[in-house]
């Protein structure tokens, strides 16, 4: 099956029980069962079947089987949203003590969290590029995981999975990808070496920014030494699966951030039309970098413009393809700002990866609470606007940017 087959009929042909097209919402907190043995083989992994939604649901496996599947991986655990997707991909392997390398382009949530975990006492090293070189540099004997966009939000630097994930190995270290912004449209990180990825579903997948939500894929080609994460002693049983068994009937059960069924309905909805939209999405983007990129004084960032320096990683990496964001430096803050009123197809809002093209002004938002250095190693400036291109008719959103920078 090529992608847009897939995104209908892999892992999914309708519910042979009522012959419902679209997979059925299981809008119920618990199961009932016909005995108390029944319940008891559920509860303890020795049977298949439902106990509660914080735990398994039928709409909420449906979701996390089509997305597994989609990005070959081995399975997959649904998170409220992607910041619990972040989250317990990294609090399911790490403990007191253990250090994170991560790419300093991170999105802002993900940045603020790994300050939040400080006081659990995990650090994390930055670096502002993620290479073979610079993170074989910061590998101690502490370092547990190393986590990184594949395409920085809003940074816009891509990694090249295939060096970072050989360093990364030869020291015994995962290599977990938040592959949001890339989308399993331009690429399956598997493919290339990452071991675990995660999602903001909230994003591309949703497709129409109408629900939160997050997962967790595993690739189950990491072998946990059970020295080095000790948590998986016991869960050297389940082989393979050992990372999906410890999340499941560990931390993110017990943290209770699982997906509520709506969300993953409206998610499912949306993954259908993920192909159609991220053809359009990343030809409107083009389009509109290329315009961009003509106007004096100002400076556009999009991957897949020829003259970025990771136009040659987007080839071999994405097929060309550069994705939905493009960021543009105005020139001041104060352009930025009237630029953005003067948008009439743009809404002003704190999102990616809607149908509708949305524009922030990042320093002021999403980074608010990052330190000047931050900002700049995430390359948000006074003057940048992150742009999430929609699947408007191109000729119209470049008439409104040319409109709303003619009026500054
Ligand atoms: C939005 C986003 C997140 C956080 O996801 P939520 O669903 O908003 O919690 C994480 N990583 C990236 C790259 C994002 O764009």
């Amino acid at each position: 099956m090529k992608f847009n087959t897939a995104l209908l009929h892999q892992s999914f042909d309708g519910d042979s029980a009522t012959g419902s097209t679209l997979t059925p919402i299981c809008q119920s907190s618990a199961f009932a069962h016909e005995s108390a043995e029944k319940l008891e083989a559920i509860f303890n992994n020795k049977a298949p079947g439902y106990a509660y939604t914080r735990i398994s649901n039928p709409t909420i496996d449906s979701f996390e089987r089509r997305i597994a599947k989609l990005e070959k991986g081995i399975g997959a655990v649904s998170c409220s949203s992607g910041m619990a997707a972040v989250t317990m991909s990294l609090l399911n392997i790490l403990k007191s003590g253990d250090e994170i390398i991560a790419g300093s382009g991170l999105f802002g949530g993900t940045i603020d969290l790994f300050d939040d975990l400080r006081v659990f006492g995990i650090t994390t090293k930055f670096t502002d590029e993620v290479t073979a070189e610079s993170v074989s540099k910061l590998i101690t004997g502490k370092t547990k995981a190393v986590f990184t966009e594949l395409i920085g939000n809003p940074k816009l630097d891509v990694v090249d999975l295939k060096a970072v994930s050989g360093v990364v190995h030869s020291h015994g270290i995962p290599l977990i990808i938040d592959s949001t912004t890339a989308t399993p449209y331009l690429i399956n990180p598997f493919d290339y070496g990452a071991d675990i990825v995660v999602h903001s579903s909230s994003k591309y997948i949703n497709g129409s920014g109408s629900a939160i939500s997050g997962m967790i894929i595993d690739s189950g080609n990491f072998r946990w030494d059970k020295e080095r994460y000790s948590g998986f002693k016991e869960y050297e049983k389940f082989g393979k699966f050992a990372y999906l068994a410890k999340l499941r009937n560990g931390i993110w059960r017990n943290m209770g951030c699982c997906l509520a069924p709506m969300n993953a309905y409206l998610n499912s909805v949306g993954l259908e039309t993920l192909g159609l939209r991220m053809e359009r999405l990343c030809s409107n983007a083009l389009k509109l970098a290329q315009f961009l990129k003509t106007v004096p004084g100002m400076e556009v960032n999009y991957p897949a413009l020829p003259d970025n320096p990771y136009y040659e990683l987007v080839k071999t990496q994405f097929g060309g393809k550069g994705g939905a964001i493009l960021t543009l430096r105005a020139g001041s803050r104060e352009k930025a700002f009237r630029l953005i009123n003067n948008l009439k197809y743009a809404c002003i809002a704190t999102n990616i990866g809607d149908v509708r093209t949305l524009v922030i002004h990042a320093a002021s938002t999403i980074y608010t609470h990052s330190t000047q250095q931050q900002k700049l190693s995430a390359g948000v400036y006074d003057d940048t606007i992150r742009i999430s291109v929609g699947i408007e008719d191109a000729d119209d959103l470049i008439g409104d940017f040319r409109q709303a920078i003619e009026k500054i």
